[in-house]
């Protein structure tokens, strides 16, 4: 067995050397990040304007966000800010803003409808928001006050129509008030689904901020030994997810490298990006890769040229999409990595060298991060080429869910191990594959769907009983959100009713695809939906 694997515990170690996270419990993650030097010239470039801002900008501008917003706006250690954003240059400013003043943040998806805004931020508690100027008089009904932002960079015209943000960018930045933050002080709470039930808070302190930064990106810079200043990242994925925003508002900055930010995505668009900014790193989601593959098949291949390494994570990537890039783009670094929201993006990330080129692995485990394969059945810990659910620990993991101590003690166990509900093995070279999930959630181009909150909407119906919601393989989206639907005596709606009555409710993205009536909902003796027996019902019947 390898030395890495311990079959009395049952515990893979990192093959990784470890690396040292700061020792002192009172540093924050904005300081840690602005601790790195480098020599980087251009910090983000906003691709549809050209706006550039460089590294010697930064660190004044987040400094003015965060004394703005304790002088102007009240805000103090342990608020809450709602960031309900697409990306912009001005992202990542607010988030750092907001964490340098010891203050909370909590962020979105922008298309998310009002009642969505409303469970979160209620949840959460927002003292404020920064969203588009077309949603700050949405946010007022729910009595939130809010800071519109700026939807494109271009700091020198346009920023009289944004006055109430371009005073909190350009204010006095030697106030700061006198803060103490610990690495054990929470930072940012983003909502995921977990392994099962409705969307909750994932409380992610400075210690794991850090620990994203340290172990998944420097770390992964690091192996391939590369100037990274002479790097350029497209930023396409949401700094809203814990995917782009430990990537793109922390991690990259310790490097140096420049962040071409795109806030919509758009085939002719991300071409044009990559070709115009050389862009030479591009941390993707699956459905991106796929978009990829095939604008490289289509466009004159002098114009990704640029290209160095391509990435994809968030959501399992099928061997022929992987087979066709590859072949797409012979010389281009393809890798895959794995991690989750409630371990702060920190998992595995893949490594190719010349000899071993592992596509369809997910990669190898972070350093400083410990993990079992558990078997469901038997609750016994699994070795090399054998599968079971995966648990990790280590400083990447959340410190619990927000106000709720049943799921943060079903997930988080009392020896710290997250269970991910994530089915995986990992190889003999210590090589991680992903090859089933057991927990709820749908994952719809890599963003979450938690089937309980669109079951609370169907349930909410007139004329339904009762409603479970499945996640159903799509070839463009991964999968796609399926109802069963069980109507009350007498009710006359159709597919398309219910189709409708969601869509009015929920984000563009968490739409049900498909429904079927059924006459009763499969549940265990305590109540839980039985979804694994519908999609294999469902699936059977194909
Ligand atoms: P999130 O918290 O939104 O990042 O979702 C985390 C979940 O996404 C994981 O628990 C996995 O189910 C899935 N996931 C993340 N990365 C991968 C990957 N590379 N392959 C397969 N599934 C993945």
């Amino acid at each position: 067995l390898p030395h890495w694997y311990s079959p009395d515990t049952g515990i893979y170690n990192s093959k990784q050397s470890p690396i040292n996270l700061p020792s002192n419990p009172f540093v924050d993650v904005v300081s840690h990040i602005f601790s790195h030097k480098h020599n980087g010239k251009t910090s983000f470039i906003d691709s549809s304007t050209g706006y550039s801002m460089s590294y010697d900008e930064l660190q004044p501008l987040v400094k003015s966000m965060a004394c703005g917003l304790h002088h102007q706006m009240g805000i103090s250690k342990g608020d809450v800010v709602l960031l309900l954003l697409p990306n912009s240059i001005h992202f990542h400013i607010v988030f750092l803003g907001v964490l340098y003043l010891g203050g909370v943040v909590t962020t979105m998806n922008p298309l998310s409808t009002i009642s969505e805004v409303k469970k979160q931020t209620t949840n959460c508690n927002v003292s404020l928001a920064f969203t588009l100027s077309t949603r700050v008089q949405e946010l007022s009904t729910l009595g939130i006050v809010s800071i519109a932002v700026p939807e494109n960079a271009n700091f020198d015209t346009n920023m009289v129509d944004f006055l109430p943000f371009s005073q909190l960018i350009s204010s006095n930045n030697n106030s700061l008030p006198t803060r103490t933050i610990s690495q054990d002080d929470t930072a940012a709470i983003l909502y995921s689904s977990g392994t099962t039930g409705a969307s909750k808070g994932v409380v992610l302190t400075h210690k794991n901020l850090i620990s994203g930064v340290e172990l998944f990106v420097r770390f992964e810079a690091s192996q391939y030994g590369d100037n990274n200043e002479d790097n350029t990242y497209l930023a396409v994925i949401p700094m809203f997810h814990i995917y782009g925003l430990t990537l793109f508002t922390l991690g990259i900055l310790t490097l140096g490298s420049t962040i071409v930010v795109m806030n919509k995505f758009d085939h002719n668009e991300m071409v044009r990006a990559i070709s115009q900014y050389g862009v030479t790193h591009f941390p993707a989601v699956p459905p991106l890769l796929k978009a990829l593959t095939k604008v490289g098949k289509n466009v004159h291949r002098g114009q990704l040229k640029s290209l160095k390494q391509v990435s994809s994570g968030a959501a399992p990537l099928s061997t022929k999409s992987i087979e066709e890039f590859v072949q797409t783009f012979p010389n281009v670094d393809f890798i895959q990595g794995y991690g989750l929201s409630e371990s702060t993006a920190v998992g595995t990330r893949g490594f190719n060298t010349k000899e071993i080129r592992n596509y369809t692995s997910v990669g190898l485990l972070a350093p400083n991060m410990q993990a079992k394969v558990v078997d469901n059945v038997s609750g016994l810990c699994s070795s090399p080429g054998t599968i079971g659910e995966l648990w990790l620990r280590g400083p990447g993991i959340m410190k619990e869910y927000l106000k709720n101590v049943e799921a943060s003690c079903s997930t988080i166990d009392k020896d710290g191990w997250l269970h991910t509900g994530d089915i995986v093995y990992f190889d003999r070279q210590g090589y991680l594959y992903v090859v089933d999930r057991v927990k709820d959630v749908i994952k719809y181009k890599g963003f979450q769907i938690a089937p309980a909150d669109l079951e609370d909407v169907l349930v909410s119906h007139p004329d339904i009983d009762d409603a479970a919601v499945i996640g159903r393989m799509d070839e463009e989206a991964g999968e796609v959100p399926m109802a069963f639907v069980v109507k009350k005596p007498k009710a006359k709606i159709t597919q398309y009713d219910v189709i409708d009555f969601v869509a009015k409710q929920v984000a563009p993205y968490k739409k049900v695809k498909k429904v079927q009536f059924v006459n009763s909902i499969p549940k265990s003796a305590a109540g839980k939906i039985l979804r694994r027996e519908l999609k294999y019902t469902f699936s059977s019947r194909l």
